[in-house]
């Protein structure tokens, strides 16, 4: 596009862009892509959960420059801080300081205000759960999954949210779709965000507006924007099945570029051809123990609480 030197070069598209040029494409499609899940036409409070990491720090650097100017839009940044020594605290600065930097409202919750036990105490306990009960999970990420969606649902009420963005870019979307098929869960695909409707009554809609950039233009985006950002992995997360898919998607992409607008797109499809008036959003009620949304008599977070043997 110009004589800068370029930062990358897409395979997929056949494009080399500079890092102005690589801002500017994908802020384009960032704005497609909120316009398509978001319609503002009353005032609305969009929660960004956000990590400290980079994809919810270009998410929200993003919204703040396509929305952040809009009298009927109030953005909140929010994050859960689950617990994890060494990872989760320098993260927490590294959020904190990017709303100091954007000038946008930061919130924050933990396992603990939850009435969760924090993840290091989970994984530190993990052989004793699992001698308890051998049908437990046996991935620290599978409690960490769960008590962070309700940790982000906390977030979403205490700001009375309409619409929660998240961070999801194209290599995380590609991993779950390749891993919910590979375990025969199209199902939950379906349910995946962007929702467009409310998924249950009371919940606040999801929407990824970063669902068609890769991840390394994210990361490329975060530096050219000089976001803070704390780029370290969390030390839970070798192990799981993600971090597999990882090098999966990443081979398959290398090998035949387009694979994962390909994944992304099939699910698409799958959609279009099921609407999602089709999905039980009927069977959804609430927990008979703590409240919350749940489509189970007793919801996943206390069955969960229940297995950790916690308060
Ligand atoms: S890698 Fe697993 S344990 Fe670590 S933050 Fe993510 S879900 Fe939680
Ligand atoms: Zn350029
Ligand atoms: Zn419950």
């Amino acid at each position: 596009m110009c004589r800068a030197p370029a930062v990358v070069s897409q395979a997929y598209s056949g494009q080399h862009l500079c890092a102005k040029h690589l801002d500017r494409s994908v802020r384009k499609k960032v704005g497609r892509e909120l316009r398509k899940q978001l319609s503002i036409n009353k005032p609305t409070t969009v929660l960004v959960a956000i990590s400290g990491g980079k994809d919810s720090a270009v998410l929200l650097s993003m919204l703040v420059d396509l929305i952040g100017n809009r009298p009927d839009v109030r953005i909140v940044a929010g994050c859960v801080d689950e617990g994890i020594e060494g990872y989760r605290p320098p993260s927490i600065v590294a959020a904190a300081s990017l709303c100091d930097m954007l000038g946008v409202e930061f919130i924050t919750t933990s396992f603990d205000d939850q009435d969760f036990l924090a993840m290091d105490e989970v994984t530190a306990s993990l052989d004793a759960i699992l001698e308890r009960n051998p049908e437990a999970p046996r991935l620290p990420c599978s409690y960490c999954g769960v008590f962070r969606r309700q940790g982000i649902n906390a977030l979403a009420d205490m700001v009375q949210a309409d619409v929660v963005a998240l961070g999801h870019n194209l290599d995380d979307m590609a991993q779950t779709v390749l891993m919910n098929l590979t375990a025969g869960e199209v199902e939950r695909s379906r349910r995946l965000a962007p929702h467009t409707d409310r998924p249950a009554e009371g919940l606040a809609p999801r929407i990824v507006p970063l669902r068609w950039i890769p991840e390394q233009e994210v990361h490329l985006v975060a530096l050219h924007r000089n976001l803070p950002i704390h780029n370290e992995v969390c030390p839970n997360a070798e192990g799981a099945l993600r971090w597999r898919m990882r090098d999966v998607v990443a081979t398959l992409e290398a090998d035949r570029p387009g694979t994962r607008h390909g994944l992304v797109r099939s699910l698409d499809a799958i959609r279009a051809m099921t609407p999602p008036s089709d999905l039980r959003t009927d069977a959804i009620g609430t927990c008979e123990r703590c409240g919350s949304l749940s489509s189970r008599a007793v919801c996943k977070a206390c069955e969960m609480r229940d297995l950790v043997g916690v308060k």
